[in-house]
């Protein structure tokens, strides 16, 4: 807030168009303004709101939905399941991802509108945890099939670090260059 006193001080060097310039911030709550880029506003906004698709694969998905339950409550962080991938923003691979599996994950992950996201949760999403030798069935690791943002290790990984998981992914997606890339794409 500017005072009188420090407005009369220089009132008489100013050109009218500052004058009245000044006139408006005093009448803004706290006699500021923010500056931003349009895409940090974007980057901001689309992070607070991280809208994952309501699914899991296997004993990894029992955490998430603890994380989703009262004590942990990601909703306080705008994370809210959705029962659609049309809805969707993030995909939390929780569990292992068996080779039936795979195109079902792949075509859920195409069903949602860009810009998404992917977290694999657990050592058996991320490279088929226990099932990594001797097995014909399960997925060595869900990026075989979709790009994935955020590994998250354990077996299971608890729900902080799921929380964990998502705070790494508000940071990629805040210094994220979308606007630029959907520029280049279009180009
Ligand atoms: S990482 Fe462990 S807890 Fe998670 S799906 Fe695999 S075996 Fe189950």
């Amino acid at each position: 807030m500017i005072t009188a006193q420090q407005r009369d001080l220089v009132q008489s060097s100013r050109p009218a168009s500052v004058e009245k310039a000044i006139d408006v911030l005093d009448r803004l709550r706290g006699g500021s303004v923010v500056l931003t880029k349009v895409e940090t506003l974007l980057n901001w906004s689309r992070a607070a709101s991280l809208w994952p698709l309501g699914f899991g694969l296997a004993c990894c998905a029992i955490e998430m939905m603890a994380a989703f339950a009262g004590r942990f409550d990601l909703d306080r962080m705008g994370v809210i399941p959705r029962a659609t991938p049309r809805q969707a923003d993030l995909m939390i691979v929780a569990g292992r991802c068996t080779i039936k599996m795979a195109p079902i994950t792949r075509r859920l992950w195409e069903q949602m509108p860009e810009p998404k996201y992917v977290i694999s949760m657990g050592s058996c999403a991320t490279c088929g945890g226990p099932f990594y030798y001797d097995n014909y069935s399960i997925l060595k690791g869900v990026d075989q099939i979709v790009p994935v943002d955020v590994y998250i290790p354990g077996c299971p990984p608890r729900p902080e670090a799921l929380i964990e998981g998502i705070l790494k992914l508000q940071e990629k997606i805040k210094a994220g260059p979308f606007l630029r890339r959907v520029a280049a794409e279009g180009a």
